[in-house]
């Protein structure tokens, strides 16, 4: 690229950050505080990404104010060790931690306690209680280092679906914004701007944007952002930004993008959902604009390592994005469509493939992490010993991924194993209270209900659905499982005990196809978060954090807010390029 179109910006600020969730906000905070004018690129009409529709619960410990306070001993060299430690595996086989990059995890347990006290300092409250290890996973055995953040409504936290996480990022943008961080919303980073080898340093200097404003469906106004002190108020279809010092990728991960996230896992065909959308997509953008301008990948296999946090059960049957029960208030419930349900009891169903065959227990949930539930009783580092208490169950826990291998109507071009459907009769739904209208259900391909089986089965027409269920096998399925309910033993996949026949009509069909969940695999960085080429040399002037960045399989928002943490202090320090 020429200089003169390089010196042609639209707008300049020492750094950009590019995504506002759980990596993006510390990190512009960080840059802002280490003196730098700082300008954070988001392409969602609002921050926080998946980090603010989440739990809230955040794994961080290495000795903590919140585990002094409650006596919890643990240090940076604990977290590094727990990390790491080879010997920790889940039921199902997957080793944790086991292949873990060394110098992220330093960084990471040397930095994971300032992180926790960083997201006090600029207002992110956490529930008064000790920490624990509920709600995440992949924490660590040696101490309990989960802290919950939890919303509450009508404290200035207004949250796109009530989620807790909102506690956690909303604080975090008050005080962006007051520290003087802008933010540039509706805009999709589309290419990383590097200099041309030729220039020497070869820096890292700016991004390409694109005007994307979210306009619901029956609405001719753009969403707004719920604070808009210091956005920039701009719809220039395409904008060239410059970094004076360096460009911080936390674009959140690769699950979104069909084809990226089918590279490390081929099953991940359509039909499989990310939890997080519709409010905002891991489309790999980041990834693919960092490789563009030479940058590695890095612990590749812990995508497909079949984590227990990874891919994940349906929460809410009946509509498409079922991974979050949505709220009829969510300013994106036009897109949604409906909210679904919930299940209080899964003996009230039966979970079927595309063809119309059951093909586990319903009433396992997702896959346990090794070190959740405390099996691990007495923890001793990295001792082998540790393996044999956990109980290795491989045929219990991979029923995620025996849905996803299932071949029948596999059909060209990707051989998908489509989606898996709630089959259940009208007393289910009296003893669950469900409401089987919208917009708790949506009947455009998400919800079925006919008189008989084999009505059902035909009525079933969905975007992913490869051909028509076949009745015979619907109603085979059916009867076959009614008579478990009457001997008590389900002779194919040992759900225990089951309880209810499904036998009066109208009969249903509800969406409940598996989701993914995290992105596990990115780019490749170092200790400080800078993004490595694939001759093992920094790219200069380019950082990563968050979902983005391989290297740890850690589940959720410990990992990203630290790594942001650490890469908005050390881009802030780096020397200004005018
Ligand atoms: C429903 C739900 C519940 C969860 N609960 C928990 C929990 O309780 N505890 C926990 O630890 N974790 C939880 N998680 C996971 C956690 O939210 C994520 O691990 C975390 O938010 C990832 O942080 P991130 O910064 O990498 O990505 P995100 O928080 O997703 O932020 C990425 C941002 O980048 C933006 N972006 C992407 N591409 C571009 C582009 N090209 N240009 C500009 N902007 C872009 C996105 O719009 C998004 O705003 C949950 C996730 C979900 C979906």
């Amino acid at each position: 690229m020429a200089q003169a179109a390089m010196d042609n910006w639209d707008l300049e600020t020492d750094v950009i950050v590019i995504g506002s969730g759980a990596a993006g906000l510390p990190a512009a905070i960080r840059a802002v505080e280490g003196g730098a004018s700082v300008l954070v690129v988001e392409a969602n009409y609002d921050v926080g990404g998946h980090a603010i529709l989440s739990g809230g619960h955040m794994a961080l410990g290495g000795g903590t104010s919140a585990q002094k306070k409650y006596n919890i001993p643990d240090s940076p060299d604990t977290v590094f060790s727990d990390l790491t430690d080879w010997s920790i595996v889940q039921p199902n086989g997957t080793p944790d931690f086991r292949y873990n990059d060394r110098a992220i995890m330093r960084a990471f347990a040397d930095h994971c306690a300032m992180a926790f006290e960083f997201l006090l300092a600029n207002g992110v409250e956490f529930a008064d209680k000790a920490p624990d290890n509920q709600g995440a996973s992949t924490t660590g055995n040696s101490a309990p280092r989960e802290n919950h953040a939890i919303w509450t409504k009508g404290a200035g936290l207004e949250s796109p679906n009530a989620a807790n996480g909102t506690s956690a990022i909303r604080p975090l943008e008050a005080s962006a914004r007051k520290k003087g961080v802008k933010f540039l919303l509706n805009y999709k980073m589309t290419h990383i701007i590097r200099e041309p080898a030729a220039a020497g340093a070869s820096r890292v200097i700016g991004i390409t944007a694109q005007y994307n404003p979210h306009v619901m469906p029956g609405s001719s106004t753009p969403l707004k952002s719920f604070r808009s002190e210091g956005n920039i108020d701009s719809t220039q279809a395409n904008m060239r930004l410059g970094a004076r010092k360096a460009v911080i990728v936390a674009t959140g991960g690769s699950t979104s993008h069909l084809e990226f996230r089918r590279m490390f896992d081929p099953r991940l065909t359509p039909e499989v959902q990310v939890g997080g959308e519709p409010y905002s997509y891991q489309d790999a953008s980041g990834e693919l604009a960092a490789l563009a301008v030479g940058a590695a990948l890095w612990g590749l296999n812990h995508q497909a390592m079949e984590n227990g946090a990874t891919m994940r059960a349906q929460r809410a049957l009946a509509t498409k994005y079922n991974y979050t029960t949505w709220k009829l208030e969510s300013p994106i419930f036009p897109l949604v469509k409906s909210t679904g349900f919930n299940v209080k009891d899964w003996q009230d169903l039966i979970l079927v493939n595309q063809v119309g065959r059951r093909f586990y227990d319903e009433t396992k949930g997702d896959p346990p992490h090794g070190n959740n539930g405390h099996q691990v009783t007495p923890y001793t580092p990295n001792d082998h010993r540790n393996t044999e208490k956990l109980g290795y169950t491989p045929h219990k826990y991979n029923f995620i991924h025996a849905a996803l291998a299932m071949n029948e109507y596999c059909e060209p071009p990707d051989y998908a194993a489509g989606p898996q459907w709630a089959i259940f009769d009208a007393d289910a739904v009296t003893r669950e209270g469900w409401k089987v209208v919208p917009p708790y259900v949506d009947p455009e391909g998400y919800f079925f209900s006919a008189n008989t089986l084999g009505e059902l089965a035909a009525a079933i027409k969905n975007e992913y659905q490869a051909k028509p269920m076949r009745g015979e096998i619907l109603q085979a399925t059916v009867d076959r499982y009614n008579s478990f309910v009457d001997s008590g033993v389900d002779a194919d996949f040992a759900k225990p005990a089951p309880k209810y026949k499904i036998q009066r009509p109208p009969f249903y069909a509800a969406w409940g196809t598996v989701i993914v969940h995290d992105t596990r695999s990115g780019l490749r960085i170092n200790g400080r978060c800078q993004v490595v080429d694939m001759a093992g040399q920094v790219i200069p002037g380019l950082y990563c954090a968050g979902e983005s960045a391989g290297g740890f399989n850690q589940h959720g928002m410990g990992r990203c807010v630290t790594q942001g943490y650490i890469c908005g202090a050390d881009a802030a320090k780096l020397p200004r390029h005018e």
